[in-house]
């Protein structure tokens, strides 16, 4: 049972079903991307702890794979106590729920260097944190997606234009922000790491990526880095996920300074970025990886194959009506290029609704050019 079914969950259910699996896939809406490769779908709001508990008692999954944060994970713990398996485990999925839990775990019991922090749950509270933490500084709801509701203090001035900012981007009944130093990076990478219930932790090479609005824009691999900021990253990354236990590729994110890796945060399951592995450059997709681990299918090796590079695809309207893709077969002559189209029935101004991958040898700046270069050739309408 897959809980959320964008184009992540998506891939990740064509990888499944090349393993012979049966999914049901749930969204909060019909007709999302991976409920159209699934064998059943449902349709129900998954902070709704009994509505959960509902479609688990119906079809009595022997997994359950979250594809998002926004889930009552904290049931999670009760499916996993009946037997079932959840992904990568009900604390990974739980932790990671809520900026602070996952946080406080790394920066503290585990011991990964982070950015300073605090939290507050009220304009006072978040005064004395951007003291303790320093300007510039970073405040982000601690429940919220997709970069919603942060923003950068500059100056005090600053301060209550965040806080009320954050509040209106906060998901969920948690009013409670995270305020933590802005760190000066040279360049923010995500480590794709497989935990194996038989084998050993492996990483992906290293994926670059650039964000607007809080979302990822375009992603390439390798990304070449520092050997030893890569070895300290994989080592943190293998530290926290070991802490929260269990199976599946996870997209440990750094931001990498002079000094080294700074953890930043984590996602228990396939991350948009590396959407980048579409493009074929390993011997097995991120969504490969994650199907192997969850199924206890052991991966011995990770290669990368080929450099590559992604841009997203990005809606600039609201239509309720179903998407009309143009420029598709100038898009397609481009050598060593590809894109994929998500399905998604409705569109709105950012959604992501395709991504171009360009892939070959050539060092990774070209490879980016080359598929925002795709990317710009596709509307959508
Ligand atoms: P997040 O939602 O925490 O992944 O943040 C989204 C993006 O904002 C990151 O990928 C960074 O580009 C930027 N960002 C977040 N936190 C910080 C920070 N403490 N210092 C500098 N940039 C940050």
């Amino acid at each position: 049972m897959l809980l959320g079914s964008g184009e992540l969950g998506k891939e990740f259910v064509i990888a499944c079903q090349r393993l012979g699996q049966y999914i049901i896939a749930v969204d909060s809406y019909e007709g999302a991307p991976a409920m159209q490769v699934a064998h059943e779908f449902e349709v129900v709001n998954m902070l709704d702890g009994d509505a959960l508990d509902r479609i688990v008692e119906k079809h009595q999954p022997d997994i359950i794979v979250p594809e998002i944060e926004a889930i009552r994970t904290e049931r999670f713990y009760d499916y996993e106590a009946k037997g079932i398996q959840v992904v990568p485990s009900a604390k990974a999925a739980n932790f990671t729920m809520n900026r602070k839990a996952i946080r406080d775990l790394a920066a503290k019991e585990v011991g990964v260097r982070t950015a300073n922090y605090r939290y507050a749950t009220s304009l006072e509270e978040l005064q004395n944190g951007v003291e303790a933490v320093g300007i510039p500084c970073v405040v982000k709801p601690l429940m919220s997606s997709s970069g919603k509701g942060q923003s950068v203090i500059k100056s005090n001035e600053d301060i209550e234009k965040a806080w009320k900012y954050a509040l209106e981007g906060s998901r969920g009944d948690l009013l409670e922000v995270i305020v933590e130093g802005f760190v000066d990076f040279d360049y923010e990478i995500t480590l794709l790491t497989l935990t194996q219930q038989n084998g050993e932790t492996l990483f992906c090479p290293p994926i670059g990526h650039r964000q607007e609005r809080g979302d990822y824009q375009e992603s390439w691999q390798p990304m070449s880095m520092n050997v030893e900021h890569l070895e300290e990253a994989k080592q943190m990354a293998a530290d926290v996920t070991k802490a929260l236990g269990g199976s599946g590729i996870w997209g440990v994110e750094f931001f990498i300074t002079k000094e080294g890796a700074y953890f930043s945060e984590l996602s228990p399951r396939p991350h948009d970025t590396g959407m980048v592995t579409l493009a074929n450059t390993q011997n097995f997709s991120e969504f490969e990886l994650h199907a192997r681990a969850v199924l206890g299918i052991p991966v011995n090796e990770i290669k990368l194959e080929r450099n590559g590079a992604s841009a997203v695809v990005l809606a600039s309207k609201e239509n309720d009506s179903l998407p009309v893709f143009s420029g598709i077969e100038k898009a397609a002559i481009v050598p060593n290029t590809d894109f994929k189209l998500f399905g998604k029935p409705t569109t709105r101004p950012y959604r992501r609704m395709a991504v171009a991958l360009a892939f070959g040898n050539e060092n990774v700046e070209i490879l980016v050019d080359k598929a925002k270069s795709v990317a710009a050739l596709i509307d959508v309408d």
